[in-house]
């Protein structure tokens, strides 16, 4: 017991798919009613809440439950541990603008106007084929959501925590049942609609990697990118290295960026690079057109293409089944990196000094080697060949399957969610979880954990704003705040230019 309150569910409770308010009541956990409650509290969160209030909903109406205090602090620390720092631009466009839907000012002009300097509008004016595509600095992105999340309130409405589950009510609606950071005691919510914005369950390690960091105990210097691993560039600070980097899309160009721009300034670093599937020339798809290709990697400016945002490339997904669309957006996404010029100007002056060093095959096997550090056995096309290096780095990507989210399982198991084929959840064109509603209830999930449905770039910050407006645009449409219609939209937007409450 925690004050008058019950700390622990009962088991009889768990293991029941539907509660009733009298069993919710009977259980002495603290219950409070809000109409509309949002998983996460990351930037899919905030979207969604930043819409919820443009749309004419009060900060009281709404409770954002998650575990950290600033909507991207997870996105911020797996960005930086995956090399892309403050000052580091990142891959999305001028008008892929987080704290406004307008998109206008888009970043591109923000930047302009802050450094007095026209370069980014010529930028916008001249890419993608005069000039690479525009891309905001990091930092401007976080600041642009600080400026926001003070005006919309956020801190009225977020609860620090952690969600453990969501049931089904009786009655209508949900309980979501919540263990707040500051102390033991549960709460659950009583709400009618649900957003689910959870991200990415956790870091995934090559299987090869994992069992060779079981066995031998070796945490340091095998790593993967997304982990903070600033022991690897310091130890290469000191002493000469050897670093083999496993993986090809966009958080492999950052970590070689890194290491070799460690190297050109004086380091003695080797970086080999080890690619599973090496991309010679370019890739054509059946209904995406080509695919820039060369040197191991497939290139495209921005994780698919832009006509999947808002062109014909997201009407065809939208009007195919569900195997038509996981081909498609095989097609279109898959690992890829941005044709940058430093990027491949750097790998191609290092190539030929040696520094550099390119290797295709399957690993077979990975033991520690006295005096060599880690050697790697790759079964390549001429053969197999060895390879020792000092750390590997191992940038193949992030855990994404519903699985390994404890939250997700159980609301497949027992609250009438179920998994698309990508293994995530499989989400209607407006976002809500098939099979998971009440009648009057509705859960709704966007990000990571809904690709594979109905629209492919889930997973940015475009995507999240697109699958935001389908769920408020259906919240109005169930008589929770207001549709936004062009007179609404454009008096937020004034409101938005002079910093005013929404
Ligand atoms: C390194 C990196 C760089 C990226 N760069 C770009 C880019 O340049 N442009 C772009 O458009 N997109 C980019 N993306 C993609 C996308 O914008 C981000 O993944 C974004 O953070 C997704 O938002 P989200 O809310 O889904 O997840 P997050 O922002 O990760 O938020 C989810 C939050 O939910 C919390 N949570 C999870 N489970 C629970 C629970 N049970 N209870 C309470 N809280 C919980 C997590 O701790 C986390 O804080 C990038 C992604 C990564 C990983």
């Amino acid at each position: 017991m925690s004050g008058q309150f019950v700390d622990q569910l009962r088991q009889d409770m768990i293991d029941q798919a539907v509660w009733n308010d009298q069993l919710v009541q009977q259980s002495g956990i603290q219950l409070i009613d809000t109409p509309f409650v949002t998983v996460g509290g990351g930037i899919g969160s905030f979207t969604v809440v930043d819409y919820l209030r443009l749309a004419g909903v009060h900060t009281s109406q709404i409770t954002v439950l998650g575990n950290q205090d600033k909507p991207y602090a997870t996105y911020k620390a797996l960005a930086n541990n995956s090399q892309i720092p403050d000052y580091e631009r990142l891959r999305s466009d001028a008008g892929s603008v987080l704290d406004s839907p307008w998109g206008f000012p888009s970043y591109a002009f923000r930047e302009a106007a802050a450094t007095k300097k026209l370069g980014p509008l010529w930028t916008v004016l001249t890419e993608p084929i005069f000039s690479e595509y525009y891309t905001p600095q990091a930092a401007q992105v976080y600041q642009s959501v600080e400026r926001e999340i003070a005006r919309i309130g956020w801190y009225e409405m977020l609860k620090l925590g952690q969600v453990r589950m969501i049931r089904r009510r009786a009655e209508g609606g949900y309980f979501v049942v919540f263990t707040p950071k500051d102390h033991n005691a549960r709460i659950i919510y009583r709400t009618r609609f649900v957003h689910v914005a959870v991200g990415y369950p956790g870091i995934k390690m090559l299987q090869d990697l994992q069992e060779y960091k079981v066995k031998h105990k070796d945490l340091s210097r095998v790593v993967n990118a997304y982990e903070d691993h600033s022991q690897i560039y310091s130890a290469l600070a000191q002493r000469p290295g050897r670093v083999l980097v496993r993986g090809s899309g966009i958080v492999a160009s950052r970590v070689l960026q890194r290491l070799l721009d460690q190297h050109e300034s004086g380091r003695p670093i080797q970086v080999l690079h080890l690619f599973r599937n090496y991309v010679a020339g370019p890739q054509k798809t059946p209904s995406a057109g080509t695919r820039t290709g060369k040197n191991g990697f497939a290139y495209q400016a921005f994780n698919y293409p832009k006509a999947a945002w808002g062109g014909q490339l997201k009407d065809q997904l939208l009007n195919l089944h569900e195997q038509g669309r996981a081909d498609l957006i095989r097609q279109t996404g898959g690992t890829n990196t941005a044709p940058r010029a430093s990027w491949t100007d750097q790998l191609h002056r290092c190539q030929q000094q040696g520094s550099y060093v390119q290797l295709i095959g399957q690993v077979k096997d990975i033991h520690p080697v006295e005096g060599q550090g880690i050697r790697t056995v790759v079964e390549g096309p001429n053969g197999q060949i060895s390879v020792d290096a000092d750390f590997i780095i191992d940038a193949t990507g992030l855990e994404a399957g519903v699985d390994r989210d404890r939250l997700l399982t159980d609301l497949i198991n027992s609250g009438g969610a179920r998994k698309n084929t990508f293994g995530r959840l499989q989400v209607t064109p407006n976002f809500e979880v098939e099979g998971a509603g009440t009648g009057v209830g509705k859960v709704y999930a966007s990000g990571a954990m809904t690709l594979g449905g109905p629209y492919a770039p889930v997973d940015s910050f475009l995507g999240l704003q697109y699958a935001a407006q389908q769920i408020v645009d259906d919240l109005a449409a169930n008589g929770f705040g207001q549709r936004m219609g062009p007179l609404r939209s454009m008096s937020q937007w004034f409101k938005w230019l002079r910093n005013q409450q929404p």
